[in-house]
């Protein structure tokens, strides 16, 4: 396959948000529409071979990607977001960082029993919030057709954190 255009746009930052922590920054490509398009279309194509029939987007740049997604596929989208940013009924599953935990939530409403949800963030590191979020689908009656990121850091074996589940990742590391 060729090189995506997204491929040369996406910025290393070193040391951030902490010292030894290389930040690959895709806001050049969200500023570059055919990058963005390009992206947008092949994870799009993935999620339609796998029978989305809901995008399930993790905040906030999950959000980028999936919303565009989901209206491709004329499919619902829905948010999983940080801790205590959803105002209705909710669930919360909680997950490990390098130091302590983080909660991702859904709205109890936003998953139909059976329904094959597809679950989309801009980038896979270690698999610990995508998998929170297909145990949130799965509490809700779900079923996890497949993983969409833009990015997979390949060396943090995120893929085995979500072992089991078709995963596309567009741009490894
Ligand atoms: P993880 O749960 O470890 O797979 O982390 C995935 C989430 O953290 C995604 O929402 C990413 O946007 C963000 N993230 C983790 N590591 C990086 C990194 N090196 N560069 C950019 N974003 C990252």
């Amino acid at each position: 396959m060729p090189e995506l255009i997204a491929q040369s746009l996406i910025r290393d930052v070193p040391d951030f948000p902490k010292p030894g922590i290389l930040f690959k920054d895709i806001a050049p490509v969200l500023e570059h529409p055919a990058a963005l398009q390009e992206a947008v279309d092949l994870l799009a194509e993935d999620a339609r071979a796998k029978g989305a029939e809901a995008i399930v987007g993790i905040e906030s740049r999950g959000f980028v990607f999936g919303a565009p997604i989901a209206l491709q596929l004329g499919v619902p989208f829905v948010m999983a977001r940080k801790l205590g940013k959803l105002p209705y009924d909710r669930i919360s599953e909680e997950y490990a960082l390098e130091y302590g935990t983080n909660t991702v939530e859904m709205h109890s409403d936003s998953i139909k029993t059976g329904q094959l949800a597809y679950v989309v963030d801009d980038l896979l590191a270690t698999g610990g919030t995508a998998a929170a979020a297909a145990r949130l689908v799965e509490r809700l009656g779900g079923k996890v057709c497949g993983f969409g990121f833009m990015v997979e850091l390949t060396f943090l074996e995120g893929r085995s954190a979500l072992r089991g589940y078709p995963i596309k990742a567009l741009i490894e590391y």
